[in-house]
């Protein structure tokens, strides 16, 4: 039987000639800890992109609200294209025109795992079944959340649901996407990145650094004529 490529979808829907987004298909790398990202994009309707690693891509979800820490808060989440593990790294803005136009801030990551234990197959299960119960193990979001399978839009998209399980990292008065505004990788602020700015902490070393002056360059004399 021959396999679907797993990333058709993403690809048909770029031009990497003018998004700086990767293609994927680079890293073949089974990493041993499932991995979990959050990406904040500033796209026509400012989003949060949930992925969650399993079987070489990141299955995705678009959450409108993001994500809440209070379990009787229920955030849509659509599941969207299967998104490369080099998209994982990806932060930065992509160009008017293109899919997805706007600006991608890295908000979260870390790793993730099935609640029950189980492994993979939990996962491939859980996703199958429309139940997948997690921990996450990230900077900003953590303990148990669920995805609970509701139905398909009219455009034929799946849509989840996103709940905080009641534990003790569940916090009922505690906006964690109002709280947390900056990049988990370079500290940026959307405006920053959207201004192609460099990354801030490694901006503030270079400013520590001792500077040395540029070599001067000589500018070609034009004659008139
Ligand atoms: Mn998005």
């Amino acid at each position: 039987m021959p396999r679907k490529q797993p990333l058709a979808e993403y690809r048909r829907k770029r031009n990497f000639a003018k998004t700086k987004e990767p293609a994927g298909g680079t890293s073949r790398r089974q990493s041993k800890r499932l991995r979990f990202v959050i990406q904040k994009h500033d796209a026509r309707n400012l989003h949060f992109d949930l992925r969650l690693e399993l079987d070489g891509v990141m299955k995705s979800w678009a959450v409108p609200k993001g994500p809440s820490y209070d379990p009787k808060t229920r955030r849509l989440a659509m599941q969207v294209e299967d998104h490369p593990i080099e998209y994982n790294a990806f932060e930065g803005t992509i160009p008017e025109g293109e899919y997805g136009a706007g600006t991608v801030m890295l908000w979260d990551r870390g790793t993730y795992e099935p609640e029950e234990g189980g492994g993979i197959d939990a996962i491939r299960e859980g996703l199958e079944r429309g139940n997948l119960k997690i921990v996450i193990h990230g900077k900003r979001l953590q303990g148990g959340w669920v995805l609970v399978r509701t139905r398909a839009d009219a455009r034929g998209r799946t849509q989840w649901l996103l709940i905080k399980h009641r534990d003790e990292t569940a916090k009922d008065d505690f906006d964690v996407v109002d709280e947390e505004t900056t990049s988990v990788a370079s500290g940026r602020t959307m405006d920053e990145i959207a201004e192609g700015r460099a990354n801030a902490r490694r901006t503030a070393a270079a400013a520590s650094r001792k500077k040395r002056p540029a070599p001067r360059r000589r500018r070609p004399t034009r004659s008139k004529s």
